[in-house]
């Protein structure tokens, strides 16, 4: 037994947005980033997609998202990007998991795991060029080349790659984007001549991949964008396709009289007599709550939009005269082919990003795939 919603995830969509990307970025190589779940999609069935698609390299955010793919079987290079002070990084050594180092106290955590397990860690080094997040500072950098550059010589870790993030790729006018790439290139200049010989050297988050061409060094790492969404609204985005449709199904259709307040709040009320239609999803399922009386779906072929309050696990709409059947199939955002919202239409909507949309879907929403 399933509850009525599901997220139906086009796996071919997955193999053609690499290949989009990958396009995009002149045949560089591609990590995909299939952090927190693939974006909701299912990380394991979404990375080994992205491998088929042609991706070479997956990324994730934690090294528990890495090991969930080396226990899937999956034994693709994998950089973690987020490495906290005590985690289990011993295992991850063992598993060949890459970790992005972007401090010397981190560098020295992995090097005693390594010598711990007596292999060698895989480590790339991770410089901020201008976000203010992680990575080492311009101040900080020719010291942790330094410290890397004698763990590696000691057989401790070996030097994958180096790398930064954009604050601002999705504007590429923005001035914060030329002065990144600067940076970059003389971070990884520094570290060349210091000695460092990294097999990959990489920038580009998925707006720059498909924007910047001047920032593609030898892999680009495209999350939003292998999940067929636009990581730049403003901009075309090549011919990208959501790999995502979630439907629902109507649960119940009763006739309303004039002037009844709908839902919790009484935050819609009835203007005549009218057809209205439950629907089993909400907020919990990753409706969003202040999509309250603005999101649509589309139900009966027609776009509707949300009748007052989402709640926990239901929300109604309002059919005026027409009628649903109970257990109709209803779409609330999908690639857009059947007219249906589209997940950049929900964020515009509620006033977010596509990626929180498909992120933050509830745990109890099935995943399904085609392949
Ligand atoms: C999430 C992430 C990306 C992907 O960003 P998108 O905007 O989704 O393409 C790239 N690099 C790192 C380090 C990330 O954490």
């Amino acid at each position: 037994m399933t509850i009525p919603t599901r997220a139906q995830v086009e796996l071919a969509a997955i193999r053609h947005n690499v290949g989009v990307v990958r396009g995009a970025a002149g045949g560089a190589e591609a990590m995909a980033m299939v952090k927190a779940d693939g974006y909701g999609h299912g990380a394991v069935r979404v990375a080994r997609a992205a491998l088929e698609g042609g991706a070479s390299w997956l990324g994730v955010a934690f090294l528990a998202e890495a090991l969930t793919l080396r226990a899937a079987g999956i034994d693709a290079p994998i950089m973690v990007a987020v490495c906290p002070s005590g985690d289990d990084y011993g295992t991850g050594v063992v598993q060949g998991v890459d970790f992005g180092v972007g401090a010397t106290w981190l560098l020295r955590e992995i090097v005693a795991a390594a010598e711990a397990t007596g292999r060698t860690a895989r480590i790339q080094l991770a410089a901020d060029t201008g976000m203010t997040r992680g990575g080492a500072t311009v101040e900080q950098w020719p010291d942790l080349v330094e410290a890397a550059l004698k763990a590696e010589a000691a057989g401790a870790v070996e030097i994958v790659g180096l790398w930064s993030h954009f604050a601002c790729a999705d504007e590429p006018d923005h001035p914060s984007v030329r002065r990144q790439i600067r940076v970059f290139k003389e971070a990884v200049e520094l570290a060349e001549r210091a000695g460092v010989r990294p097999q990959v050297r990489h920038l580009s988050n998925s707006a720059a991949a498909l924007h910047l061409p001047e920032a593609r060094w030898d892999l680009v790492r495209p999350g939003i964008a292998t999940y067929g969404l636009n990581p730049a609204p403003a901009l075309p985005d090549g011919g990208l396709r959501p790999a995502m449709t979630v439907t629902s199904k109507v649960a119940l259709v009763k006739r309303a009289a004039a002037g009844e307040g709908v839902s919790y709040g009484h935050l819609y009320t009835t203007s005549r007599e009218t057809n209205v239609a439950l629907i089993p999803a909400g907020y919990a399922d990753g409706v969003p709550r202040n999509g309250t009386n603005v999101l649509e779906l589309l139900a009966g072929g027609k776009r509707r939009t949300v009748a007052g309050r989402v709640c926990m696990d239901q929300f109604v709409i309002d059919l005026g005269d027409d009628s649903l059947a109970e257990g109709e199939e209803v779409v609330l955002f999908g690639p857009g082919d059947r007219g249906e919202p589209t997940a950049q239409e929900w964020a515009e909507r509620t006033g977010t990003i596509s990626y929180e949309i498909v992120t933050r879907l509830g745990g109890r929403v099935p995943r399904v795939y085609s392949e």
